[in-house]
């Protein structure tokens, strides 16, 4: 960027943006660096999303550089299939980290080699207490803790024990390695935290050339030192340990001083963002894997047809706030659903079909249609569909007896087919279980196009397929995968609280056939029904439709109630 190419004026003013433009201002940095952190044990979900936007959003805004980094430091739950999704989903919301690609494990040696700089300095030491011994002589938010018997160890003997730690000669949580700060500190995390762990597990980067690994207290940081981030972007919940992160940051000789900031993380109502409870889905069999269009993966939100930039619209719209909040899932619906009416093209389909015989229409004779693509974008043109003499309705279309209110098809009454003509039911057949299998209508030759010389206005207008020329499909209809706002709330467990009509999957229906060509992961409006896209389970002349969002905006309303 050159000094008469200026970066583009930040879109939206939040806490993270003012600290960062001061920063500038004031000289504190030359550069924006930020970095996004994830760990590798599950894929990225929609919280995840929002740290992305921010992250990669924020360094873009005041042209500088935000990294991706795997925090690579647990090797028992970490996999390459996680580094490879995590990477591909960054890429798909729409965020590129250029050459900045890096793991904390390439920093494996030099953070031994600052453990070995505590030490000598007398600021940390190594600890046979157990994990368990070390809780119980943690004290409490109103108690201190203790000392632990092998606080005052000397110098030698810390180096000698640390260096065997590494060599592997003790097992699996044996003795870790702690800093020496304080254990009746007001914030429990600046007394005596570990550092590193013995864990015997053969690393997907590293493979067994460590056995000790850093905790990620002790990692953070001093990864942000070295790559030289200036803003280190977390949620809430790392509040409690900036203390230690600035610790750490002045008692070590790092390159760089970075500054960690805190913002309130992505809660949304009907969805549980834990990469573990996510993981448990998975392996019971709760759904079809990480990226079921139910899970609020990004794969998932992917794979059920949400458009990348409706995401990253709700992740602006959500903004960037110091309290903790809930959304609800309607608002994200809604930034979703705007871009889908924007670039989605409309088509026909029946997803519950009943058969339409036209009787006075010609046998044989087929008219092609032409139909607006989308009337929202006028440059997506127009198509031709076929009408003939048969077609199908969507069976919920009809009511031979009809409700008040119910208004469209039913016997003796005109109704107008999109596009086409005007029909009127004149008779119905049925099985003999009493089930409609027909609905014989005569139409009005006069009505063509879907309006009559006489200025007759149907009440309804329906949408239809001609029966010779409508392909099958299977289609999915989703909803949300918890039956609740707040699940597991009061205690109870999440499985529990589970959706047992969260999918539903339909093998009858039938599409207009221009459906036969939409590529996998294209959304479509099925007009009249909602917004589908194509699933990666289809094969050549089968496809499989998933329901993305219905066309109810549930959002306007909560924003009516106020
Ligand atoms: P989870 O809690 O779902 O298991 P995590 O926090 O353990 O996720 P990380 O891989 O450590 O997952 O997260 C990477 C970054 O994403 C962190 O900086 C974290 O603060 C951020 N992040 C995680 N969840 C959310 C969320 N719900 N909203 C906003 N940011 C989030
Ligand atoms: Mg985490």
């Amino acid at each position: 960027m050159t000094a008469d190419t200026p970066a583009p004026a930040p879109e939206r003013s939040d806490f993270i943006r003012d600290i960062v433009a001061a920063d500038l201002a004031s000289g504190r940095v030359s550069k924006v660096v930020t970095r996004f952190p994830p760990e590798p044990n599950g894929h990225l979900h929609i919280g995840h999303a929002k740290a992305i936007c921010l992250d990669f959003g924020v360094a873009a805004e005041f042209g500088g550089q935000c990294n991706l980094r795997f925090d690579d430091t647990n090797p028992l739950k970490e996999e390459q299939e996680y580094i490879d999704g995590i990477q591909a989903d960054i890429r798909w919301l729409g965020f590129d980290w250029g050459e900045n690609l890096f793991y904390a494990s390439d920093y494996f040696e030099q953070l031994y080699a600052w453990a070995v700089h505590l030490i000598e300095h007398g600021k940390a030491f190594v600890d046979d207490l157990t994990a368990e011994e070390i809780r119980e002589t943690r004290g409490t938010l109103t108690e201190p803790g203790s000392d632990s018997p092998y606080r005052d160890r000397t110098v030698e003997e810390n180096l000698d024990l640390f260096a065997r730690m590494r060599a592997g000669e003790f097992p699996n949580g044996a003795r870790v390695l702690r800093a020496k700060i304080d254990m009746a500190a007001n914030n429990i995390n600046l007394r005596d935290p570990v550092l590193y762990r013995i864990v015997h597990a053969t690393h997907p980067r590293t493979g067994d050339a460590w056995c000790i690994y850093p905790t990620y207290d002790y990692a953070h940081g001093q990864s942000d030192a070295i790559e030289g981030v200036t803003h280190s972007l977390c949620t809430l919940e790392f509040d409690v340990h900036r203390a230690l992160y600035d610790w750490l940051i002045e008692n070590l000789p790092v390159p760089s001083v970075p500054r960690q900031y805190e913002f309130a993380r992505l809660n949304l109502t009907y969805v549980v963002l834990s990469k573990r409870f996510l993981l448990k889905l998975v392996n019971d069999g709760r759904v079809r894997g990480w990226d079921d269009p139910r899970m609020p993966t990004l794969a998932g939100l992917r794979r059920r047809g949400y458009p990348a930039e409706g995401i990253r619209d709700f992740a602006l719209e959500v903004g960037i706030v110091k309290a903790d909040s809930v959304h609800e899932y309607a608002m994200l619906e809604h930034s979703i659903r705007n871009v889908l009416n924007r670039t989605s093209v409309r088509r026909f389909a029946v997803l519950d079909p009943v058969k339409v015989v036209i009787e006075n229409y010609p046998d044989g004779q087929v008219e092609q249609m032409e139909v607006v693509n989308n009337p929202e974008d006028p440059s997506a043109g127009t198509r031709l569909v076929e009408f003939s003499r048969e077609l199908y309705l969507e069976r919920d279309d009809f009511m031979e007896e009809p409700a008040p209110k119910f208004f469209r098809l039913s016997p003796g009454r005109e109704v107008r087919l999109r596009n086409a003509y005007f029909v009127t039911c004149t008779s119905v057949v049925k099985d003999s279980s009493g089930r409609v299998t027909e609905l014989r209508c005569t139409y009005d030759p006069l009505t063509r196009g879907g309006d009559s010389p006489d200025g007759r206005r149907p009440k309804a207008t329906l949408h239809w397929v001609s029966a010779a020329h409508a392909i099958p499909a299977e289609v999915r209809l989703y909803d949300q995968l918890f039956a609740r706002p707040d699940p597991g709330s009061d205690g109870r467990d999440l499985l529990e609280d589970l959706n047992p009509e969260s999918e539903t999957v339909l093998t009858g229906a039938l599409l207009e056939p221009s459906l036969a060509e939409v590529p996998a992961g294209e959304t479509v409006q099925f007009e009249r029904l909602g917004y589908f896209c194509v699933d990666p389970d289809s094969a050549p002349g089968a496809p499989v439709f998933n329901r993305t969002m219905t066309l109810k905006d549930t959002w306007a309303k909560v924003q009516a109630r106020g």
